[in-house]
C-alpha cells in the first residue's frame, strides 16, 4: 500500500506540473505517462486483491440507471465487477440483496425520476442494501440520504470505491455505517442528525450515510468499458468538464476534466476486441478535452485506437464543436475504423444566446465544421443537440436559430427544453421563456428534424451498405446500423441468429412501417451465410451506405 501511495503522489505531482505548463521535456512527459499508467494498473490490481470476495458469495443485485451513456456504461461495469465477485443479477420479481441506483440531474424532471426510482427500488427490495450514486447523488447527497431505505450515497469521487464499500459492509455486517463519517460537499449538515423527522410518513426514519467530496476534490477516474445490452461496447475515455456553461450543473456533479492514459484505453479496446466486440463508442462528459491529465490529445487517442486490430467500428458519442478540430475531421475521413457519424452539441443557432450560455464558439465556427465534414464525408450522419427556451432566447433569437438550422446540412436534431437548475449562472439572466413558448419551439424543431432525417434516409434507398446486426429474439425482425448510423430492419423471414454481431452487406430498401428504419435484404441471400464476414482489418472507406435513420439512439 505504501508503494501505491508513493506512485499516487508522483502521479499527482506530475499532474500539477503539467497544469502549470512546467512539463516541457519529452523525457519527463514520458516518465509522467509511465507513472500514470502504473498508478492505474496498481490501483486496480491491489484493490481487487484486497477485496474479500467470500463476502459476496450467494448475494444478488439489481441495478437502475438514469441519464446518459456514460452512466449506463459505469453501471454496467459495476455489475460486471460484482459478477466477478460472485454476485448474481436478481431475476425479475426476485428480491435482491444489493440495489444500485446510478442517478442523473440534467433537469428537474430527471431529479424527480431519480427519487421515484429510489422509492420503487426500496419498496421492491425490502431489506436490501441500497446504494445511490451518480450526478444527483453528488449534487443533493443529504436529500438522497434522507430517503427512507437508502443506506449509502456515493458521490462522483467515491463511486470508484463502490466495491470496497460493499465488501466492507458484507464482511462486517454488524458494523453499521456511521453517519458521523458523512463527507459533505456543502459542509452545512449537522452530521449528528442521523434521525430525520419525515413529515410525509410521520415517523422516525433512519438516515443513510453519504460520502461526497467537494467538486474541486473529485479526482478519481472510474474506468469503464462495458458491453451494452446490444452489440456495442462503451469505452469511457474522459470524465468531468471545465467549461461551466451557464445553464449546466455537470461540472459541479462530475468534477473537472480528467482522463486516463492512451495506453490504458488501448488495452481496454484490445480486451473488448478479444471478447468479440466489433464496435466501440467513445464516451465521456467533454471528450474533446481529453488530455488534461496526461498531456496527450484526443486526436492522438483516435489515431492509437484506430490501430487496434479486431475493432471494426468506432463512434464518438458527442464532441464540442470548438474541440472537433479540422485535423480530427480529416483523420476520421481517412481512418480505418472511425465511422462517418458525428454528434455535435450546438445548443443555439443565435450568437447572442451562445454568448449568454458561455459557449466557446459562434455560428460561423459551427457552420465551418459541418461544411468540412460534408466536404470530406458527404454521407456522414450528423446529429445536433439544440436547447430551446433558455433564458435570454427572445422570439428573434429563436427565429435566427431556426433559420440557421434549416440551412445546415445536418441529419437529426436532439431537442431539449431548457430546465432551470439551482446554483447555475443562467438564473441571473432576466429574460425568461414561458413553458408554452418552449413547447411550441420544441415542436417546430422536432418537425424540422424529422424532415431532415427523412430526406437523408431517402437519399440512400437503393444503395448497398455494410450493417452490424444486433441480436433479436427468434421470429422477430433484426436491427442494426450502417457505417453512417442508418438504422435498418431485416424481416423475420431473413433474420438468422448467426447474423448477430456480424458485419453484413445489405441492400437498403424503403422505410419500415413507423419510419424508424429502412427495410433491407441481405445481398446474395441465396447463401446468406457467405455474407457473414468479419472484415475487422478491411479498410471500409469506400462510400458505403447512408440512409435516413429516423429515430436512432445517438
Ligand atoms: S461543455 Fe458545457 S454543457 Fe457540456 S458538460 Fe461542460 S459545462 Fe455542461
Amino acid at each position: 500500500m505504501l508503494s501505491l501511495r508513493l506512485i499516487e503522489i508522483l502521479h499527482y505531482l506530475y499532474v500539477a506540473l503539467l497544469h502549470e505548463g512546467r512539463l516541457h521535456s519529452e523525457k519527463i512527459k514520458k516518465r509522467f505517462l509511465f507513472f500514470t499508467h502504473l498508478h492505474y494498473l496498481c490501483t486496480h490490481i491491489i484493490i481487487r486483491c484486497m477485496i474479500d470476495t467470500s463476502a459476496f458469495q450467494g448475494k444478488t443485485a439489481v441495478y437502475y440507471t438514469l441519464g446518459c451513456k456514460l452512466n449506463f456504461s459505469e453501471t454496467s461495469t459495476f455489475g460486471k465487477m460484482l459478477q466477478e465477485m460472485g454476485v448474481r443479477t436478481a431475476e425479475k420479481g426476485e428480491q435482491a440483496d444489493i440495489c444500485l441506483i446510478n442517478t442523473c440531474s440534467v433537469t428537474e424532471v430527471a431529479d424527480h425520476k431519480c427519487r421515484q426510482a429510489i422509492h420503487r427500488m426500496v419498496r421492491q427490495n425490502p431489506g436490501a442494501f441500497v446504494v445511490v450514486t451518480g450526478c444527483y447523488a453528488q449534487l443533493e447527497p443529504e436529500r438522497v440520504a434522507g430517503i427512507e431505505g437508502v443506506d449509502l450515497v456515493l458521490g462522483s469521487n467515491e463511486k470508484a470505491y463502490l466495491i470496497q464499500y460493499l465488501s466492507d459492509r458484507f464482511s462486517n455486517p454488524n458494523d453499521n455505517l456511521n453517519p458521523n463519517d458523512n463527507l459533505n460537499p456543502n459542509d452545512n449538515l449537522n452530521p449528528n442528525d442521523n434521525v430525520n423527522d419525515d413529515d410525509n410518513h410521520n415517523h422516525k426514519v433512519k438516515r443513510g450515510v453519504y460520502k461526497v467530496e467537494k467538486t474541486k476534490d473529485i479526482k478519481s477516474f472510474a474506468p469503464s468499458c462495458s458491453r451494452g445490452n446490444r452489440t456495442r461496447y462503451f469505452l469511457k475515455v474522459q470524465d468531468g468538464c471545465d467549461y461551466f456553461c451557464t445553464y449546466c450543473t455537470i461540472p459541479y456533479a462530475r468534477g473537472f476534466s480528467r482522463n486516463p492514459t492512451i495506453a490504458s484505453l488501448v488495452e481496454q479496446a484490445q480486451q473488448a476486441a478479444a471478447e468479440g466486440g466489433k464496435e466501440i463508442v467513445l464516451t465521456g462528459v467533454n471528450i474533446g478535452d481529453f488530455g488534461k491529465t496526461t498531456g496527450e490529445s484526443f486526436t492522438d487517442l483516435v489515431k492509437a485506437l484506430d490501430k487496434v486490430e479486431g475493432v471494426s467500428r468506432y463512434r464518438i458519442s458527442s464532441i464540442e464543436p470548438d474541440l472537433l478540430t479540422d485535423e480530427l475531421i480529416s483523420y476520421c475521413a481517412e481512418s480505418r475504423a472511425f465511422m462517418p457519424h458525428f454528434h455535435i452539441p450546438l445548443q443555439s443557432g443565435s450568437d447572442e444566446v451562445l454568448r449568454l450560455m458561455h459557449r466557446r464558439y459562434d455560428k460561423a465556427l459551427f457552420a465551418h465544421k459541418i461544411e468540412l465534414i460534408k466536404a470530406l464525408m458527404p454521407d456522414a450522419f450528423i446529429g445536433v443537440d439544440v436547447m430551446v427556451g433558455c433564458r435570454g432566447e427572445t422570439p428573434e433569437c429563436f427565429e435566427e436559430c431556426y433559420d440557421f438550422l434549416m440551412g445546415l446540412d445536418v441529419t437529426q436534431l436532439h431537442v431539449f427544453p431548457y430546465s432551470e437548475r439551482p446554483g447555475t449562472a443562467a438564473l441571473r439572466i432576466p429574460y425568461v421563456v414561458s413553458e408554452k413558448d418552449k413547447k411550441e419551439r420544441s415542436h417546430r424543431l422536432l418537425e424540422l428534424s424529422d424532415e431532415k432525417t427523412q430526406a437523408f434516409y431517402a437519399r440512400h434507398i437503393g444503395q448497398e451498405a455494410e450493417v452490424l446486426f444486433e441480436k433479436a429474439p427468434r421470429g422477430k425482425a433484426m436491427h442494426g446500423f450502417t457505417r453512417n448510423y442508418i438504422r435498418v430492419e431485416l424481416p423475420p423471414t431473413e433474420a438468422k441468429p448467426e447474423y448477430d454481431n456480424q458485419l453484413i452487406s445489405v441492400s437498403l430498401g424503403e422505410f419500415n412501417f413507423d419510419k424508424s428504419a429502412l427495410k433491407v435484404h441481405v445481398n446474395g441471400n441465396d447463401n446468406a451465410n457467405d455474407n457473414v464476414n468479419d472484415n475487422d482489418n478491411d479498410n471500409h472507406n469506400d462510400n458505403l451506405n447512408a440512409n435516413p435513420n429516423l429515430k436512432p439512439e445517438t
